[in-house]
Order: structure tokens, then sequence, then C-alpha cells
């Protein structure tokens, strides 16, 4: 047993919870440093969205109480990891650096020079897997390449070993005896202040190890058995909006799949393993962007390279402000910009929208998606946009163009989506509300709706946005 601390390096994985880094530091018997890097810096390190950084801020607070409740601390530092990091090990006399691996390009080298750097230094490095259930490097196909396709991905997930069983946090941290400095983390200015738009985020979220777990609780008691009826039902709450916790990693994986399990245990029901297969995509995800580094810059298949995108700033800020005519659609950019998240039916449909209908790059619907969710992660976020767009892995074939109208009355029956997020349009009956350039004057005039004044007419025609979607499409898949 040493008494040179041990480092735990906390990243993608604000919990105490089912943390193998955090037991191991423990179990060695040494003092435990708990540290987080702020680490805007370092080359292709993308520096988090305006919602993400919200989030963070309020992470870290729960996580520093969480910490201080068992005896521990959190050390708040800010630059470079390859600089901090040593850093922190020579003012503290570390004999140990840990943490839970994480698995994009540029934060996988620096995770890979500063084990050899400490190593070399003679500091003991130790490293975990504990923030996705498959690695990615662990899951290959026959051929030894990465998969391209989900579901070939995902039975081989599954026909492995079964993810391990989570473990509990632990009773007590030992924190060393002499203080160690710390940045004050109202300094960062994480949050927004001028003006302070973070209203709706924090009426709708409780960021922190406690709100994910009550998350998980409630989805648990109310949404899983209707989940595979539901989830594509933005107007229910039918998921379990863990995304933000998990993206923070203040839930662990395993903890989640423990707990599903343990529901299909005693009432078996098929939603179960759609959910666990939702959870499937979020590893698919992950494997991807380990594989493929560039997911957020360049198309997945490079044909698309060459693809004409239309250059139409009005489009993209219509498109951005929730003011694009068609009511689904709005209301989901207006859910995002309120809330921090979005419903994934209509991530869909946005997304779509902005590609197809709009003919506009997704990298800027991707970017405009990173700076607003709470959830923006750099594997499901690039993901899901080359997907619907069409040049993804496994992509949407380019001929699915989704149907702002249908997809609105088929997901939002009643309407009470739109209703909640667009109200100007909360008068209008069921039936005019999914089209609203469709109904009759009498009907909008009764709802208070006047078009073009208090509500835009549609910014293109549906008809003719998906016949030239069609046309450019297919000139990239044949070429
Ligand atoms: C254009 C687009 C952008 C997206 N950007 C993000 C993003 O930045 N961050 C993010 O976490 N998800 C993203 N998604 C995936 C998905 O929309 C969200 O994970 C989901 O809506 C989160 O809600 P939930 O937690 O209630 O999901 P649930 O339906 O309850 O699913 C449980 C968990 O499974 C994972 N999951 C579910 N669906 C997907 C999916 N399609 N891809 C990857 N993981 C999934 C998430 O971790 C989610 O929390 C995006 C999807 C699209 C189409």
């Amino acid at each position: 047993m040493s008494t040179r601390p041990a480092i735990v390096w906390f990243r993608d994985d604000l919990r105490l919870d089912d943390h193998p880094a955090l037991q191991w530091a423990i179990a060695s018997g040494r003092p435990v440093v708990a540290l987080w890097v702020l680490d805007e810096a370092s080359p292709g390190v993308r520096p988090l969205g305006g919602a993400a950084r919200w989030w963070l801020d309020r992470s870290l607070r729960s996580l520093a109480r969480s910490l201080e409740a068992r005896g521990g601390r959190l050390v708040l530092r800010r630059g470079p990891a390859s600089v901090v990091v040593p850093a922190v090990v020579a003012e503290t006399g570390a004999g140990a650096v840990c943490w839970n691996r994480r698995y994009g390009a540029a934060e996988v080298a620096i995770d890979r020079e500063l084990e050899d750097d400490l190593s070399n230094r003679g500091i003991e490095v130790e490293s975990f897997h504990g923030s996705v259930l498959f690695e990615p490097n662990a899951t290959r196909t026959g051929s030894g390449g990465p998969y391209r396709v989900f579901t070939p991905f995902w039975r081989a997930c599954r026909a492995g070993a079964a993810p391990r069983a989570p473990s509990d946090a632990p009773a007590r941290i030992a924190a060393p005896a002499l203080p160690i400095a710390s940045d004050d983390l109202d300094a960062w200015g994480l949050t927004p202040t001028k003006p302070d738009w973070s209203g709706g985020l924090a009426a709708t979220w409780t960021p922190g190890e406690a709100g994910a777990a009550a998350r998980l609780a409630t989805f648990l008691r109310e949404g899983i058995y209707s989940y595979t009826d539901d989830r594509d039902r933005p107007d229910l709450e039918a998921v379990s909006r863990l995304s933000p916790h998990l993206r923070f990693g203040e839930i662990s994986p395993f903890r989640v799949w423990a707990a599903v399990e343990a529901v299909a245990a005693e009432r078996p029901t098929a939603s179960v393993e759609k959910f666990r297969a939702e959870l499937g995509w979020r590893e698919f995800c992950h494997h991807l962007a380990f594989h493929f580094p560039d997911l957020e810059e360049r198309s997945f298949q490079p044909r698309f390279d060459a693809f004409a995108w239309r250059d139409d700033p009005a489009f993209l800020a219509a498109w951005r402000r929730g003011q694009t005519g068609y009511p689904l659609v709005d209301a989901g950019m207006r859910q995002l910009w309120q809330t921090g998240w979005m419903h994934n039916r209509v991530r869909m449909v946005v997304a779509s929208f902005l590609a197809k209908h709009g003919l506009i790059d997704w990298r800027h619907g991707e970017r405009w998606f990173w700076d607003t969710l709470v959830d923006a992660c750099p594997a499901n976020n690039p993901a899901g946009w080359q997907w619907v767009a069409g040049c993804g892995a496994d992509a949407a074939p380019y001929f699915r163009i989704f149907n702002p109208i249908t997809q609105s009355e088929t997901f939002d029956p009643d309407g009470a989506y739109i209703r909640r997020f667009v109200p100007e349009l909360a008068q209008l009956p069921t039936d005019a509300i999914h089209a609203p350039w469709k109904a009759p004057t009498l009907v909008l005039r009764a709802a208070g709706v006047r078009l073009d004044d208090t509500y835009p007419r549609p910014i293109v025609d549906h008809a003719t946005a998906r016949a030239r979607a069609l046309d450019a499409f297919a000139a990239t898949a044949a070429g």
C-alpha cells in the first residue's frame, strides 16, 4: 500500500456508481485525487456547445457534492490534458493515474501519449472499460474490420459475453491530507449570462447522478412496457430521456442494462429488447466514431463529398428558429431551443427536412445540434445526421424523405406536441394543425392564425422539394 495518491481522472463518467477507475484507486489503498480537466486546447478535441456546457457545469457541481459527502474532493483544472495531468501528478506526488477509457480519435491519442509519458516517469497508469457496453475495438467482422451496418454489429455484440454486472458507489473516499488547489467553477463561465437562455433547460432537467437514477427509475416504472408501441410519439412521455445522463456518464450503461434485465426477469415484455437495441445504437455510433474518426466532418460514403449542397442562409435561419411553416418541424426546433433536447422521431424529421427539403449540407445541422443539445454527443450526433442525410453507415436510403405532414399526422395525432411548442397554432382544430396553409380561412381566423403574419407559410412546397431532392440524390447515388 502506498501513501502516494492515485489520481482518478474523470471524463465522460461523472458518477461514483459503477466507476471502475475509482474503484481501482480506492482498492489500491492510496489517497484519491478526483480530477476534472476542462480541455478545450488539445488538437482535435471538439469544444462543447452552449447547452452541453450548461449541463457540464451542473453535473460537475453534483459530482463535487457527492465526492465531498464521502470524504473526497473534486479538483478542477483547465488546459491541455497533456500538460495539466502531469502537473497535478507533480504537485500531489501522485504515484498512480487511472481513468475509464474514451473512444474519440483525439481523446485516444491524448490518453496514449499521457500513458507513455507518465509510465516513463515511473507513474502507474491504469485504464478501464466503463463508458460503453462493448468496446469498439473488441467487436470485429469475420475479416477483422469494423462493422458498417447496425444489425450484424448488434448481433455480434449480443452473441458475445453479456455486459458485466455494475458495482455500487464507494461508501468512503480517502482524500490526501494536504489541500490541492482547484479552479473556481464559477470563473469558468460555463453557464450563459448575457443573456441567460438556460431557464428552459433548468426547468426540464436535473443534471447529475441522482437526476440520472431518478430518470431511469421513472422510465422503468412508467415507460418501458409501452416503449415499443409509443417510442415514436413525441406527444407522450414514452422514452427514457436518459441521453444527456448517458452522454456525461452520470449513469453507467452497465447500470442501465442491469436494471432493464431485472425488469425483464420480473415481467417479460418485448419492449425490453427494443430498448436494448436503442442502447445498441449508442454502441454502434461509438464503434463508428472510433473506426472512422472524421465522422462529424466527412461524409462516411465518400461519393457524397461531391454533393452539390445548396447555400441558402434564409432557409437555414428559418429552420434554426422553427419558422419553416411545417408545424412538426417547427415544434421540434423550438423544443430543442427551449429544452436542449428533441424527441428522436422529430430529430429524424427535422434533419431530413434540412438535408433533403432544403438540400442544405448536413454539417450545418449537425453543428446546430452540437451547440443546442444537452446530449450533444461526438458519436451519436454525426452518426445520426449522416444516417438521415443518406451518406452515413447503414444509412437511410436516399429515397427515404420524411414527409413532415404525414409524420405529424401519424406521430402527433392530436397535435398536442405542436400545440405545446408552437403556441400560435394551439387553437387550431386537429384536422388543420398539421398543415395550416391548407385550412379554410374561417378556421384559421377562428383560431387567431394569420398566415405570413402570426405563422409562416411553408418555406418550400413538399412535393417540389421532394422531387428536387430525389433528382439530386439519385445523381450522387449513381455516381
Ligand atoms: C439527427 C440526429 C442527431 C442525434 N444526435 C444525438 C446526440 O447528439 N446525442 C445522443 O445521445 N443521441 C442523438 N441522437 C439519437 C437519439 O435521437 C437520442 O439518443 C434519443 O432521442 C435520446 O432520447 P432518449 O434518451 O429518451 O432515448 P431512448 O429512446 O430512451 O433510448 C435510450 C438511449 O439509447 C441511446 N439511443 C437511442 N436512440 C439512439 C440513436 N438513434 N442513436 C444513438 N443512440 C441512441 C441513447 O443513449 C438513449 O438515451 C440523434 C439522432 C438523430 C436522428
